[in-house]
């Protein structure tokens, strides 16, 4: 009687496992059902989070700006450190924050998230120019300690890793990455010449290219071109 009790109760637990497993495995499968609906939902929360914050971060160097009518960079700097410790942080998503100056001042600064502003030109520009500042650093240190340009070379972008690759020669990488070039995603290549300097640099996102050059007798251009720097 007892053995069967026993049996019976082994089998009540082989039952209860088994709802379990199954709980679970549901569970599971409507968590991975509603993940892509969370990755939405979050992405719009993190857009309109960073859009009031950069609001909130504007309004205090607007102000700054109108108490004595003079902002240098450091202070609008300044005004941004002390805008993230008020709201922890200014984009939620980790996107960087530039500050550039109003096309017709010289001194009321715009903040600009490297992720979130509407401005998808200036958002470009911005990201490759901070991809350029960090690849030309790194080659530098290479050159220093008497090292070839790396084949890739990591920086960090808006809060995370972002790998620029090396070229022997530039490639066709014009116009954004939805061109007919094939080129998907964000991407970003440069190339050396013979002294190992840095001669040629693309960032391109799927809105816009920056393609920057040095002087050299083999181009025609010099300094910034692609499309987030033309009219
Ligand atoms: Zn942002």
């Amino acid at each position: 009687m007892r053995t069967t009790l026993r049996g019976k109760l082994h089998s009540d637990r082989g039952v209860n496992r088994l709802v379990a497993i199954m709980a679970t495995l549901l569970a599971v499968l409507v968590l991975a059902a509603l993940y892509p609906t969370y990755r939405l939902y979050k992405r719009h929360a993190d857009e309109a989070g960073c859009l009031a914050a950069m609001k909130k971060a504007q309004d205090m160097l607007d102000v700054e700006y109108l108490s004595n009518y003079s902002l240098t960079l450091e202070e609008a700097q300044a005004v941004v450190e002390r805008s993230k410790w008020e709201m922890d942080t200014v984009c939620p998503a980790g996107g960087d924050s530039h500050l550039v100056l109003r096309e017709d001042s010289e001194q009321i600064y715009r903040i600009v998230c490297g992720l979130h502003d509407p401005d998808t030109r200036e958002r470009t520009r911005l990201n490759a120019l901070s991809a350029y500042e960090q690849l030309k650093t790194s080659l530098y240190e290479a050159k220093r300690r008497g090292r070839e340009a790396p084949e890739t070379v990591t920086v960090t972008l808006n809060g995370r890793a972002f790998t620029i690759e090396r070229q022997s020669e530039p490639n066709e990488l014009r116009y954004g990455t939805d061109s007919s070039t094939g080129y998907k995603g964000t991407v970003s290549y440069y190339s050396v010449d013979e002294e190992e300097n840095l001669f040629w640099f693309v960032y391109a996102d799927p809105n816009h290219a920056a393609v920057w050059r040095a002087e050299d007798s083999r181009v025609i251009r010099v300094g910034w071109s692609g499309d987030a720097f033309s009219d």
